[in-house]
């Protein structure tokens, strides 16, 4: 049924193996860590991607992005670390991609202190507002880009790519921007008409194929919507400008703009979420055509091909979340895929400049780094059992690995059920994808033979001394304060008696407040303050929400999530109200000041729910360590206290927390005296 899927599609001279496709993608590692970023990419060539691309790589150093570390390919000297990664994707039979990109008006060019240039004398458009502009191309410059596109070109060719991209997408580089009426007020040639506006996009594609003659691929990776009307581009526009351009390139890659757009989380598009921007273009063209929209079903991705919407399965989150799923489908292993969530914390690594890190696949940017991979851990070394206590994301994680390097596993749960916070928080309007987290390892430990599962297990420091188990990980989570302890204040909030005051964990655990009107204080920034205002707002409840921000949930900025999560909270009728701290809670009243001038002010409300920080559970760990004159008796060697147990974080951190925790045991103590990751360091010249 799905072997249309596994069917190769010839891609101008070159031929993918098979549909699956990984699209051009940012780590947070680029020009910094070319070696974990090569291995990375290798990896998902091995999990049997057909073309694994880069990230947008900086073609000139007159426009570059920084902050956001990205590859480069400014002159030859940026060649090796590039090759090693085409070297790393071949290995494993696939194609290597490579996204060339000149940002113009969304390169501040912070590092290179060049004048940015653009199609027309506009201030930068990066998601920093940085106080710049760019100045006007003129014919000189766009001749000179022409120039240095083609370099860059050849220098991929040398550096090993089957695919050069011609990148005029998600209004990030220069040639969405002459494409966009909004962008481009040129009255030359290259404004105006579409004719125009397409004129230099069809240049470079032809001086790129040119140049590559019949060894590699030109795809032209292009945005069909810009969502805000025909003050963009809209649909229909961008496909007379495709239709101008049908054959030319050897592949058409189609996505929606902005980036947020094209990568929205689950809480706000569902699987599938750009098909109909996609449908259609491929009547256009004779060349195959590659379009998103987070695909891990694969009846959908089957499908998709069939009815001739696409011709590869484009996919940037579901091959970081699982790099084996085209290995796994081919194989009929559907059960054990590691479907992504939706929840961008992978896009986070690149908004924080950090390395890549993806909440369902915690061995992602940690390939080369620590020696981890997705699929396969080191056999266990001794044969001496392990207690998992508390079966939430980081104790379902330690509780997988370890029973796959083949320990003894006893995994102990208080409740009735796996998943610790993500078994709560899926509940939450629009976290529904999120119980994957669950669903993936709770499948994978019924296959494990060697680890046995108990529910209704409240442990306490005696239960694990009569067991006798050797090694104990307590990874029994937090809970949320209820005292407004948090960033703004760093001491416990007056409160009165008679206050009604729940926490986060007092409406995860279902427990809604009385009365009519509420206040959400919202001092955490992450999902859970909006997401929690949000649940309230459709319960009836008339909500405000407040918080010492700026705007709601402001870290979700990293997760390219914050305008929807305002735009949502709005629309559901909550009060937003933003620099203000809460100062006290009486009996129906809370007080507000401005976190700038202090001036206070009351809110009749019936209750004030806290979103602030958390509390870690960890009685359990100092119970034990109170009782270490007993563990030789029991025979307990060692416990170590991991994810929200030890230190609250994301989901993404405690399964991580696991999976360092299996990784690790029974290898030799690291006392932190040098690093326990490889790092690479610029070469002085
Ligand atoms: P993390 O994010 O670190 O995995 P969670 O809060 O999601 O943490 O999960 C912690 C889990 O531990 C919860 O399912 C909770 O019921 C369980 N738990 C807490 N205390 C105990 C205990 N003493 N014995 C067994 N399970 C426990
Ligand atoms: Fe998917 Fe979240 Fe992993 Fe990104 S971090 S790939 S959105 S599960």
């Amino acid at each position: 049924m799905h072997d249309i899927l596994f069917e190769p599609v010839q891609i101008g001279p070159v031929t993918a193996r098979n549909r699956f496709y990984q699209v051009p993608h940012c780590n947070g590692m680029g020009y910094r860590d070319p070696s974990a970023l090569a291995e990375m990419r290798g990896v998902k060539a091995e999990g049997g991607w057909a073309v694994v691309c880069t990230e947008q790589v900086e073609l000139h150093y007159s426009s570059d992005i920084t902050p956001f570390i990205e590859l480069r390919l400014w002159d030859d000297r940026d060649i090796p670390s590039l090759a090693r990664m085409a070297d790393k994707i071949h290995e494993h039979g696939a194609l290597a991609g490579i996204e060339l990109a000149y940002n113009g008006l969304n390169g501040p060019n912070l590092y290179s202190r060049e004048v940015p240039m653009a199609p027309a004398p506009l201030p930068i458009a990066t998601f920093t507002c940085d106080p710049v502009q760019a100045r006007r191309m003129d014919k000189t410059d766009i001749a000179n880009i022409r120039r240095w596109h083609l370099d860059a070109v050849k220098r991929a060719k040398l550096a090993g790519f089957d695919l050069i991209y011609v990148y005029a997408a998600h209004a990030l580089g220069f040639l969405h921007h002459f494409l966009s009426r909004r962008y481009n007020d040129r009255t030359d040639e290259y404004g105006g008409s579409l004719e125009n506006r397409v004129r230099l996009l069809r240049e470079i594609t032809e001086d790129t194929k040119n140049a590559v003659g019949d060894t590699c691929a030109v795809p032209v990776r292009i945005s069909v919507d810009e969502l805000i009307g025909e003050g963009g581009l809209y649909k229909e526009e961008v496909e007379d400008m495709i239709g101008l351009m049908a054959d030319l390139p050897d592949l058409w890659d189609v996505t929606i703009a902005g980036w947020e757009n094209d990568s929205p989380t689950s809480r706000f598009a569902d699987e599938g979420f750009a098909e109909p921007f996609i449908s259609g273009v491929k009547r256009l063209t004779n060349k195959p055509v590659v379009g998103v929209g987070r695909y891990t079903s694969v009846d959908r991705m089957a499908s998709l091909v069939r009815k001739g919407v696409v011709d590869l399965i484009g996919a940037a989150r579901p091959s970081i979340a699982d790099p084996f799923l085209p290995k796994k489908l081919e194989e009929g292993r559907i059960d054990d895929i590691r479907e992504c969530i939706g929840c961008n914390i992978c896009v986070s690594g690149d908004f924080t400049q950090s390395p890549i890190r993806c909440t369902q696949n915690p061995t992602m940017g940690e390939e080369w780094r620590r020696g981890w991979h997705p699929e396969k851990v080191r056999p266990r070394t001794t044969d001496r059992g392990v207690l998992v206590v508390g079966a939430g994301p980081s104790g379902l994680e330690a509780a997988h690995a370890l029973g796959k390097r083949g320990y003894d596993v006893t995994l102990a749960e208080a409740g009735t059920q796996l998943g610790g916070r993500v078994a709560l928080e899926s509940r939450l309007p629009g976290l529904s994808a999120w119980i994957r987290v669950k669903d993936y390892r709770e499948l994978q430990l019924r296959q494990l033979p060697n680890v046995e599962i108990y529910f209704d297990s409240e442990l306490s420091a005696d239960h694990i001394l009569e067991f006798g188990i050797p090694r104990v990980v307590i990874a029994t989570g937090s809970t949320w304060r209820s005292d407004g302890v948090g960033r703004h204040h760093l001491s416990p909030i007056p409160i009165a008696g008679n206050a009604t005051v729940l926490s986060a964990t007092d409406i995860l655990e279902g427990r809604l407040p009385v009365g009519k009107k509420v206040l959400v204080w919202d001092d955490d920034h992450y999902y859970m303050g909006g997401v929690v205002a949000e649940l309230l707002a459709e319960r009836g409840f008339e909500t405000i929400y407040a918080t010492p921000a700026s705007e709601a949930s402001t870290w979700t900025r990293n997760t390219m999530e914050q305008h929807f999560i305002q735009k949502r909270m709005l629309e559901k009728g909550i009060s937003i109200r933003s620099f203000r701290a809460l100062e006290s809670i009486e009996n129906e009243v809370a007080t507000l000041s401005c976190i700038f001038t202090g001036r206070r002010e009351t809110l009749d409300v019936d209750a004030v729910i806290l979103v602030t920080a958390r509390i870690s559970r960890d009685q359990l760990a100092i119970d034990l360590r109170a009782r270490s004159s007993d563990w030789q008796d029991a025979g307990l060697e060692g416990v170590t206290v991991i994810g929200d147990a030890l230190a609250p974080a994301t989901i993404a951190h405690a399964v991580y927390a696991g999976r360092k925790f299996a990784e690790e045991l029974d290898e030799p103590p690291h006392d932190g005296g040098s690093l326990p990751f490889r790092r690479e360091i610029a070469e002085l010249i």
